[in-house]
C-alpha cells in the first residue's frame, strides 16, 4: 500500500509542477508520520523516503532513536517553549515558528548546543480561531526581531490551510502566502536567507504546488487515515 501510495502522490506531484511550469526539483515532499507505528516508518524509509514530518516532541524523539541517521526530521507542529531543548539539533527544520518568546527560545538553546536552527514562521493566512500562527501583517516585524539572533535562521513561511472539501478554495489562501514570501524576498528583509514555502497536505497539496509551494507536507495521502483512538 505504501509504494503505491508513494507513487500516486509522486506523480500528482509531477503533474502539478507540469501545470505550473515549475520544475520537479523546486517541491520537496514531506512524509508526515505523525500517530504511525515505527515499523511503517521503516518501510516508507527502505523504499527511499528520508524526510519526515511529526508534530509531537516525545513522538520525534523517539522514533530519532528507532530509525536510521540520515533521515532529516521535521517538526511541524505546534512547538511548546519548554519542549524546545528535547529538539534543537535533532531537527532538521522547524515549521511552526509563531511568537518572538518561541524563537528566543531556540536561539538560547542552539547556542548552548553550539548549533544554528533552521526554521519557518507559520502564517494563519485564513486567521481561523482555532489555528495558531502569525497574522500575515506580524511576519515582517518578528523577522526584523529574529535577525538579530545568531543562532536560528528563518529559512520560509509555512501555512496549514483551512479543511475544506474542494480545495479551489485554499488556493487564494496559498496565493496570498505566496504574494508575501516573494515580497520578502524581492525586498531582501530576509538577507537572502528565505526559499522554503512549505503549505499543501494531503486534501490540497496540488493546489499548493501550483501556487507556488516548495515543500508539502502529505500524511493520509502516503500513510492512510490515522487512528487517534488507539495510537501506536
Ligand atoms: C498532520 C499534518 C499534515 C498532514 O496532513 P494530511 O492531511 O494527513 O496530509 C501536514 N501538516 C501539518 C502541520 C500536520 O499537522
Amino acid at each position: 500500500m505504501l509504494k503505491e501510495n508513494l507513487e500516486e502522490v509522486e506523480e500528482r506531484i509531477q503533474a502539478a509542477c507540469r501545470r505550473a511550469g515549475r520544475d520537479r526539483s523546486e517541491v520537496t515532499l514531506i512524509a508526515v508520520s505523525k500517530t504511525k507505528p515505527v515499523e511503517m516508518l521503516k518501510e516508507a524509509y527502505d523504499l527511499g523516503v528520508r524526510i519526515f514530518g511529526e508534530n509531537k516532541v516525545q513522538e520525534i524523539r523517539d522514533k530519532y532513536e528507532a530509525l536510521p541517521g540520515d533521515i532529516d526530521w521535521h517538526m511541524i507542529g505546534h512547538l511548546q517553549t519548554n519542549k524546545v531543548k528535547y529538539i534543537v539539533g535533532k531537527v532538521k527544520l522547524i515549521h511552526s515558528v509563531d511568537s518572538l518568546k518561541l524563537a528566543e527560545t531556540i536561539e538560547k538553546e542552539s547556542a548552548k548546543r553550539g548549533v544554528i536552527s533552521d526554521i519557518l514562521l507559520e502564517v494563519n493566512v485564513a486567521e481561523e480561531e482555532s489555528k495558531f500562527g502569525l497574522k500575515m501583517e506580524e511576519v515582517i516585524p518578528l523577522m526584523g526581531q529574529i535577525a538579530q539572533f545568531s543562532h536560528v535562521t528563518v529559512r520560509g513561511l509555512m501555512t496549514i490551510a483551512p479543511f475544506v472539501e474542494n480545495p479551489e478554495k485554499n488556493r487564494t489562501i496559498f496565493k496570498d502566502l505566496h504574494k508575501l514570501y516573494v515580497d520578502i524576498k524581492e525586498k531582501n528583509i530576509d538577507n537572502g536567507t528565505v526559499s522554503i514555502l512549505s503549505m499543501g497536505m494531503t486534501n490540497d497539496y496540488e493546489v499548493a504546488i501550483e501556487e507556488g509551494a516548495t515543500m508539502v507536507r502529505i500524511g493520509t495521502g502516503i500513510f492512510g487515515a490515522r487512528d487517534y483512538g488507539v495510537q501506536a
